[in-house]
């Protein structure tokens, strides 16, 4: 066994978390804690992973779940894309595998949102399969162990970075190993300021010997990201005391797919409430309804993977029903049910802001 893949089974026995996917083998649980965790930190999505297991304790309960039911459970997780993989890919292993999950690496490869990481990690964890799995954490440990130089995004630097954490991998324990290596990068070598004086692995770190630790892992950067501009109407139905709010439905091709939010008016620019007024889908909302713009809001910022929204938000009530249309996605849904519905963070944010979070005023 390689020197460093003995000393990071050794740190990891002594110094690994107790979380509750590492006491199982079961690929399901494996799989569910891989996608969350994918984008979000340990302590942010340990609560989700407990709701959704709590909610889905195993593969049918999922498959046969409602997508609007995912869907809120992931609500503040972001990359909602995850979640309707989640769905097909269970409903798929229960209809074309019975249930069972496959057990290795190049069937799981196949499913819908499993890529060669999750695979990796499900077929070593759950199977014992000899597959390296390579996340941030362990592309960070290997750039630096091995002075890897080519960004860790650019198809030559993953391909450098994949070839030595397989030379690296423990055949007769993979999973063991593979969790190792993500939690070493998780807890010890760091981003930034890593314990390099403290550090077991010093003496064979190429980053630490060549004064390069705050310089590697190098990383392509991304191009600027795309700029949207969202105004949103929230039109509000006041009737006995209770108020009913207009919700549409997202559809597929964008972002926030099967996620609500309030009719939208999307340009190129921010636009002048006189401007706002002409446009054809404020005239289709309004129709020729009494209604009375409340209040405009502040600029709303929402940062995003690839996209920057600039958002403004349009408070208009009316004295009577407003627009309505089940074919195009549009309802109005009282105030008391809201909470039933799964929105982007920033639409939940202005609801609870305005008093309108489904637990009254
Ligand atoms: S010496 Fe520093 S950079 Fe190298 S593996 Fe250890 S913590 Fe990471």
């Amino acid at each position: 066994m390689h020197v460093i893949t003995r000393f990071l089974r050794f740190w990891y026995l002594q110094n690994k978390r107790d979380l509750p996917w590492r006491n199982t083998d079961d690929p399901y649980a494996i799989w569910i804690a891989e996608v969350i965790f994918q984008q979000t930190r340990i302590n942010q999505g340990i609560s989700y992973y407990r709701k959704f297991m709590g909610a889905f304790p195993h593969i049918q309960s999922l498959a046969m779940a409602d997508e609007q039911k995912v869907l809120k459970l992931w609500q503040g997780l972001g990359y909602y894309s995850r979640a309707h993989n989640l769905l097909h890919t269970a409903r798929e292993i229960v209809s074309v595998y019975q249930g069972v999950f496959p057990t290795d690496y190049q069937r799981l490869k196949l499913l819908k949102g499993i890529g060669p990481y999750t695979a990796a990690a499900i077929a070593s964890i759950a199977f014992n399969q000899p597959c390296a799995a390579v996340d941030g954490n362990v592309a960070r440990v290997i750039a630096r162990l091995y002075g890897i130089r080519d960004p860790m995004n650019s198809t030559k630097g993953k391909k450098k970075i994949q070839t030595m954490a397989e030379a690296l991998l423990d055949n007769n324990d993979p999973g063991l190993h593979n969790q190792a290596i993500m939690e070493f990068g998780a807890l010890h070598c760091v981003p930034l300021n890593p314990d390099c004086l403290n550090c077991g692995l010093k003496l064979y770190c190429v980053a630490f010997q060549n004064d390069l630790v705050d310089t590697l892992p190098v990383r392509v950067k991304r191009s600027k990201p795309k700029i949207r501009w969202f105004h949103y109407l929230v039109c509000c139905y006041r009737h006995n005391e209770a108020t009913q709010v207009l919700l549409q439905q997202r559809l597929a091709g964008d972002i926030w797919n099967g996620l609500y939010e309030f009719p939208l008016i999307e340009a190129d620019t921010e636009m002048e409430l006189t401007t706002l007024v002409e446009h054809p889908v404020f005239k289709q909302i309004i129709q020729d309804k009494q209604y009375v713009i409340k209040r405009v809001s502040g600029q709303y910022k929402h940062q995003l993977s690839h996209q920057k929204l600039l958002v403004r938000f349009f408070h208009i009530e009316f004295d009577e029903v407003c627009y309505n249309s089940k074919e195009n996605h549009v309802s109005l849904i009282n105030e008391s049910n809201l909470n039933d519905y799964p929105f982007p963070r920033l639409i939940d944010r202005y609801l609870t802001e305005m008093g309108l979070s489904g637990k009254g005023y």
